[in-house]
């Protein structure tokens, strides 16, 4: 049992999500991978989130495993979030364990079985990637409230400022959004802050002002800030929350290009604040080195093309090989 925990990514208890399948051969279990890793890349595009999906090397797959992929993602100097994994076992449960199928012919065969598994350190993710010094930044995908609604009280308006964002947030619920009409007492500043907090994609912000000239002011999470008419409220705030959330993504993988770079040599490995690309020819004593060299691990070869494009890899960073040379990524996961 962990002593030491940390909120979404070391707890004590890890609430797993988790698909267990089994297969009638190697072929259908190796297009069950390749399905979820899909499934995968689709739900990580909606939230924003730029991953790699990464093969272990051999000692450090599940143990029992054929192979295991997984979904790292990088959350800044040098370190590493696994957030999930893929795993592909052929025969290697089946068979001490009497798994069979009859299959079209008639034969009696083993299953192949896989595995694909997320757990909440996601939720980890998506803090560590996307928030920042005011809290928590959700995709639209994801927040609670798309849009939170604070009328500017004003003792010239009376009430026009609360009666047009309580019909604000009537017409955006009819159109099938999350919102949230904060009418409480409280300074619209604190209102804000509380929001900004909690990572609100779009804050409508509704003075005396505003309502004489029917429109509102939008600010995203991002600070990004629009007049949005109310003629055409719908389909305004659409717009401002689909571009708050390409905003978002743009900005994440920025950070994730950014989060990658080459290394040639083993003594460049120690204090690495980006996670290496490197050389390496498969052999473990060679991945060994390389994991005392940068203090963490050997996280494997990326599946599909590597985050830096350097071109073919020259040479195995620990002992200078070009035998059977592919890209490796090292960091130090968390
Ligand atoms: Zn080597």
């Amino acid at each position: 049992e962990t002593k030491t925990t940390r909120p979404f990514v070391r707890v004590r208890e890890i609430h797993f999500f988790e698909e267990h399948t089994c297969q009638v051969d190697e072929a259908a279990a190796t297009g069950r991978v390749a399905a979820n890793l899909a499934a995968f890349a689709r739900m990580a595009a909606a939230f924003g989130l730029p991953f790699l999906a990464i093969r272990r090397p051999e000692w450090d797959k599940f143990a029992g495993a054929y192979y295991s992929v997984a979904l790292d993602i990088p959350i800044g100097a040098g370190r590493t979030l696994q957030i999930g994994s893929v795993h592909h076992y052929r025969e290697n449960f089946a068979r001490p364990y009497g798994i069979r199928f009859e299959a079209a012919d008639g034969s009696t065969r083993y299953v192949h079985q896989t595995t694909f598994g997320l757990s909440e350190r996601l939720l980890g993710a998506v803090l560590a990637v996307h928030g920042d010094d005011r809290g928590a930044v959700f995709p639209r995908a994801l927040a609670p409230f798309e849009v939170v609604i604070v009328p500017i009280p004003s003792a010239a308006a009376g009430d026009l400022p609360q009666r047009t964002a309580a019909e604000v947030a009537r017409r955006l619920e009819a159109a099938g959004r999350r919102v949230r009409l904060d009418d409480g007492p409280g300074r619209p500043g604190a209102k804000y802050y509380h929001w900004e907090l909690l990572g609100a994609p779009l804050r409508l912000e509704i003075g005396a002002r505003e309502a004489a000239a029917q429109q509102l002011a939008a600010v995203d999470r991002l600070g990004q800030r629009t007049v949005l008419p109310l003629g055409e409220l719908e389909s305004a705030v659409d717009r401002a929350l689909d571009a708050f959330d390409r905003a978002l993504a743009e900005r994440a993988a920025a950070s994730f290009r950014a989060a990658f770079s080459i290394a040639t040599a083993l003594a460049d490995l120690a204090g690495s604040a980006t996670v290496r690309q490197i050389g390496w020819c498969g052999r473990e004593a060679c991945g060994h080195r390389i994991e005392q060299a940068i203090d963490g691990a050997l996280l494997g070869v990326p599946e599909g093309a590597p985050p830096v494009d350097g071109g073919a890899p020259a040479a195995c960073i620990a002992c200078g090989t070009t035998d059977g040379i592919r890209w490796a990524l090292a960091g130090r996961p968390l």
